[in-house]
């Protein structure tokens, strides 16, 4: 059978892009179809606009505690418009290098949505593709429950470009998405409240970490509400928003952002006109080869339900074209994947919580150091640190590794290459460190705690 491609991509998120350039590398025909953005939620309305308004937000820290240093600067102003719209011309920058990557590995780019039409068929705007294979990677989109007021919410995608900047906001939920956005509009300025519905914010982490991040985000200033949700949301005559609560208080605000975690995008992609099975959650369902359960289609990245992190997404698209058109292993390999939550302090994490490893083995060994990091002598601020090993007693091999602090994500990437090559606790031992860091703690950690 003669088809118009070999691989049919459906989507141009971080995942799509990487398996059809891969794939074309290495010899498949390959188009690639994207009705909204190139580059996907992570280019456009995750991590790299996220990053932007993070550092942004880290300005207003980095004035007041250079004053402790002797610089004496005019009291900061923020202009929203300014950091929004440099945002959106690097966004479209990126767009266009997208664009550019696509049409020099010979990827066909076709704009529009689409929808399946049989296992070998793909159809956007109006025309019809025959292909041997097909991959959905259409992603995510953010999920937001239905409650009184719905209307007068945004969502994380377009809590990016606000009209106007909001002087009070109410974050709504626990996650990465949450916590991440409700440090941001902290630092440029708002008075934020973030409501979660738990005990405490950030399930699956760590608990020490959990609580220690609690207590850091708290002392810059988000009031933290756990065991506390939204019973409806009303717009007053003035255009500010009135947010009832669950314990029967109110709370008065300019935006309320919902970041209650994300769903798979599968509206009007034909899916049923094949036979794809889902998950219990929803999500498309995928054996290790990314196969769904017709032969000739594939899923991989967000729409999948795995960990839902951008170089998980990359390494399953390159993983699937090596697989298909490169005759090597498609294994993934998903264990001590590190990851950070890119609050003030940063969060970093690899390898298993000390609740998950306590579960698997009788020997745990934790070692722990909590400080007040060196610049912070001067500084004026009162953030503290907190680093952790979590270690099986009878192999000395390190499980997981966690920190709260400053520069946690760039720190743990390194981190996360010894704990990939197994190391232990004795080659932590038998680094020297590197003077003065707050990293070189990871490696002077000497003394074991019980609790
Ligand atoms: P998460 O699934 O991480 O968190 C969703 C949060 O919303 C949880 O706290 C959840 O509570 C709460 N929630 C869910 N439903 C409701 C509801 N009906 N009412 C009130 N609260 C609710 O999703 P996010 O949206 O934060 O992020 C999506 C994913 O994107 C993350 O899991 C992560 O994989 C990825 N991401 C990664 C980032 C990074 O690497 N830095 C940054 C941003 C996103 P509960 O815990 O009780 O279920």
């Amino acid at each position: 059978m003669n088809y118009d491609y070999d691989l049919f991509v459906i989507g141009a998120g971080s995942g799509g892009v990487r398996a059809s350039r891969m794939s074309s590398s290495f010899g498949a025909r390959v188009a690639i179809c994207e009705d909204l953005y190139m580059g996907g939620t992570c280019v456009n309305v995750g991590c790299v606009p996220k990053k932007l308004y993070v550092y942004a937000s880290e300005y207003s820290a980095h004035f007041n505690e250079s004053e402790g240093f002797g610089w004496q600067s005019a009291k900061a102003t923020f202009d929203w418009s300014t950091l929004r719209d440099n945002k959106i011309a690097e966004i479209s920058r990126l767009n266009g290098i997208y664009d550019g990557i696509l049409a020099n590995a010979n990827v066909d780019v076709i704009k529009g949505r689409g929808k399946v039409v049989d296992q070998h068929t793909v159809e956007v705007a109006g025309k019809k593709y025959t292909t041997e294979r097909i991959l959905i990677s259409v992603g995510g989109w953010p999920f937001v429950p239905d409650i009184e007021g719905k209307e007068f919410v945004v969502n994380s995608n377009e809590v990016f470009d606000l009209e106007t900047f909001p002087n009070r906001i109410v974050v709504v939920g626990g996650g990465y998405i949450a916590v991440e956005f409700a440090g941001i509009f902290n630092g440029l300025g708002s008075q934020v409240t973030q409501l979660y519905r738990g005990d405490l914010f950030l399930r699956g982490f760590d608990n020490e970490v959990r609580d220690f991040a609690a207590q850091e985000i708290a002392k810059k200033g988000v009031d933290l509400r756990f065991n506390t949700d939204v019973t409806s949301i009303t717009k007053q005559a003035d255009g500010t928003l009135k947010i009832e609560l669950n314990d029967g208080t109110s709370i008065e605000a300019d935006a309320v952002l919902y970041a209650t975690g994300r769903k798979p995008q599968l509206a009007n992609l034909g899916l049923e006109n094949v036979n794809i099975k889902l998950t219990d959650s929803g999500y498309i369902k995928v054996n290790e080869q990314f196969q769904t359960s017709e032969a000739s289609i594939y899923a991989l990245g967000d729409v999948t339900g795995g960990m839902e992190l951008t170089p998980v997404a990359l390494e399953e698209g390159m993983a699937l074209a090596r697989g298909l058109y490169n005759n090597a292993s498609w294994k993934m390999d998903y264990s001590n994947i590190a990851t950070t939550v890119f609050c003030q302090p940063n969060i970093g994490t690899v390898g298993m919580t000390e609740e998950q490893a306590r579960a698997e083995y009788p020997n745990v060994v934790k070692y722990r150091s909590s400080f007040r990091a060196m610049k912070h002598t001067i500084s004026g601020s009162q953030e503290r640190t907190l680093m952790k090993l979590v270690v099986d007693g009878d192999t000395d091999k390190i499980l997981g590794v966690h920190m709260v602090g400053s520069d946690a994500g760039e720190i743990m990437q390194g981190i996360a290459i010894a704990i990939k090559a197994g190391a232990t606790k004795s080659d932590f031992d038998a680094t020297i460190g590197i003077h003065p860091t707050a990293a070189e703690e990871f490696v002077t950690m000497r003394e074991p705690v019980a609790d």
